[in-house]
């Protein structure tokens, strides 16, 4: 058996929602397949009032020991760094994830607001929120630490998006289940490389407009035609993350869908100033030049090869392809 121990700290239960959607493999699988034992969880449990304290104390005294620790939300460390906008179980959820999280096994983080304060952490984050062990932008450090390790030395497990993929979750935790923990490569912020190394665009039935430059007209036109990146805000090119590989529902993603990436996975998001008219739109330097180009290139090559492209972009490019 593997105990896991979910807690949720400046949430919208986003992720929870993702969690109990999973399909390969489901939360049922999780449980009855593969020896998960759900020790708490906001949602899933029955335990209320002094029966779920004295589970969350038998961990945070360390008279049991949990074997994987998940969090969900920001850490909130306001007013004034005492977590008291955050009360939980009699005490401000910031002092149980110190507690805790040292003497789990494994800590997960999920979701942006755990991973490194999300929405709640855009300026001027009037609750403190932090990030398990990154601060909004991918700096190191959040709310554990730079330095933390959890009890079998490893740092925080960070599956980010707004919110995770469900199959991310329960594919990570099966694999830490299943003592799999050395086989699951972090990147540089903590992310398992297997999600995380290609790029939204991985996929994406679009690409072959990307490649000619091509756009659809307005937002919204065009479900099938065109590139997103051009005029409508699409990250997909600079996003790690398997949206266009581990379809959603199965079958499909933002991008076939017709709405851009957003880049949810990534530290700095949400990305922009946010004002009105500035999110499903390409911002640009000298109203030509993306502000954030492709991941690996430069402002010079990409002008050059975006040039080059829609110079030479065939009719079909122009054209919706997928005739039914
Ligand atoms: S829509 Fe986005 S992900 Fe798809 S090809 Fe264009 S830029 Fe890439
Ligand atoms: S398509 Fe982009 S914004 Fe949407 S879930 Fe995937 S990474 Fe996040």
């Amino acid at each position: 058996m593997t105990s896991v121990l979910w807690f949720q700290g400046g949430a919208c239960s986003g992720n929870t929602m993702s969690f109990i959607n999973a399909a390969e493999p489901s939360v049922v699988d999780l449980i009855v397949d593969y020896g998960l034992e759900i020790v708490y969880h906001p949602t899933l449990s029955m335990e209320i009032g002094q029966a779920a304290q004295d589970i969350f104390w038998a961990y945070a005294k360390g008279e049991k020991e949990i074997d994987i620790f998940v969090f969900e939300g920001t850490v909130i460390e306001g007013p004034n760094g005492t977590g008291r906008y955050d009360m939980f179980a009699g005490r401000p959820m910031k002092d149980w994830v110190d507690d805790i999280a040292p003497r789990a096994g494994i800590v997960v983080a999920i979701g942006d607001c755990a991973t490194w304060g999300g929405l709640p952490a855009v300026p001027p984050n009037p609750s403190e929120s932090r990030g398990m062990q990154f601060d909004r932008g991918g700096k190191r450090g959040g709310h554990l630490g730079e330095g933390f390790v959890s009890r079998l030395g490893l740092p925080v497990i960070n599956i980010p998006g707004c919110p995770a993929h469900p199959d991310w979750i329960s594919q990570i935790i099966v694999a830490l289940a299943a003592g799999r923990v050395a086989d699951i490569g972090l990147d540089e912020f903590q992310r398992p490389t297997t999600f995380f190394t290609s790029f939204t665009q991985t996929g994406c039935t679009r690409v072959q407009f990307y490649n000619y430059k091509q756009d659809p007209k307005s937002f919204g036109q065009g479900m099938r035609t065109g590139c997103l990146f051009y005029e409508f805000g699409c990250r997909g090119p600079m996003t790690h993350s398997p949206c266009n590989r581990i379809l959603w529902n199965r079958q499909s993603s933002k991008t076939r869908a017709g709405h851009p990436c957003t880049g949810c996975t990534e530290p700095g998001y949400p990305f922009g100033d946010l004002n009105p008219g500035t999110v499903f739109k390409t911002q640009k330097v000298a109203g030509v030049i993306p502000k954030d180009e492709p991941a690996g290139m430069d402002a010079g090559s990409y002008m050059a090869l975006a040039g080059l492209s829609r110079a030479v972009a065939p009719q079909w490019s122009k054209e919706d392809m997928f005739v039914v």
